[in-house]
């Protein structure tokens, strides 16, 4: 093999190897994201209990307000009941008490069912409380495990583009300038084998004389399909697959 396609080779697949790390990265981020927002919901939907309690302890509030206006009203009552004296007065002074005391009987009712409400509500906020700590708690160790996972990524990386850097230095330049044109829309397949006179990139048959310089391993040699870098993989033709 042409030593500048040795160089390509190894190259591309270190490029490829750099490039594996990006759906890990993408996976860790997931997780993360997944976490945060499982969080976040609670965290938003406790800030709409919160608002409703608030809501209904004003309307109890105002309820209460009402019953002591209401038993103002009623020693109001009282008092004029001992100065009216006509039948119909006192009638009248009565109707007007029962009316009062059915309005308060109503407030009182308010005031209770929305009391229940409410416990019901705040006994959800602490649920919901204890489970935003347990999801934190979770969040915290994936955190810690991405760090960890992350920096192992790193550390590999850092190896690998020593090595890039290397077969870098000693590439034609021109070639570099080529494999890594191609490799913009090929990414990974910037460079691939030729396989039963396929090219390995496209899968179609590549004509006999393109065939016979890519056996001759002399000259970088494209795909005249797709304009890959194609090269004869002898470890394939005598029967040994690559990994
Ligand atoms: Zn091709």
């Amino acid at each position: 093999m042409n030593k500048y396609i040795k160089e390509l080779v190894a190259l591309s697949d270190i490029d490829k190897q750099l490039k594996s790390f990006d759906p890990q990265l993408e996976q860790i981020e997931k997780r993360i994201s997944k976490e945060k927002k499982k969080i976040d919901e609670l965290i938003c939907e406790n800030e709409k209990i919160t608002s409703k309690i608030e809501d209904n302890t004003a309307k109890i509030k105002s309820y209460e307000e009402q019953i002591a206006s209401i038993n103002e009203q009623l020693k109001d009552l009282k008092r004029k009941s001992s100065e009216v004296t006509t039948e119909k007065e006192i009638k009248a002074l009565e109707v007007e008490e029962e009316i009062a005391r059915e309005k308060i009987k109503f407030a009182n009712d308010e005031i209770e069912q929305l009391n229940k409400i409410n416990d019901t509500k705040k006994a959800l906020l602490q649920e919901n409380e204890e489970k935003i700590q347990e999801l934190q708690k979770e969040l915290d160790e994936i955190l810690a495990e991405a760090e960890k996972e992350k920096a192992e990524i790193d550390k590999q990386k850092t190896e690998l583009f020593k090595k890039r850097e290397e077969i870098i230095r000693d590439i034609d330049k021109k070639i570099l300038a080529f494999y890594e044109k191609i490799r913009k829309w090929a990414g990974n397949t910037a460079i691939v084998p030729v396989r039963k006179q396929a090219c390995y990139g496209c899968f179609l048959k590549i004509n006999d004389k393109t065939y016979s310089d890519v056996l001759k391993g002399e000259e970088i040699v494209t795909c005249p399909h797709c304009g890959r870098i194609i090269y004869y993989d002898a470890s394939y033709e005598s029967g040994e697959e690559e990994a």
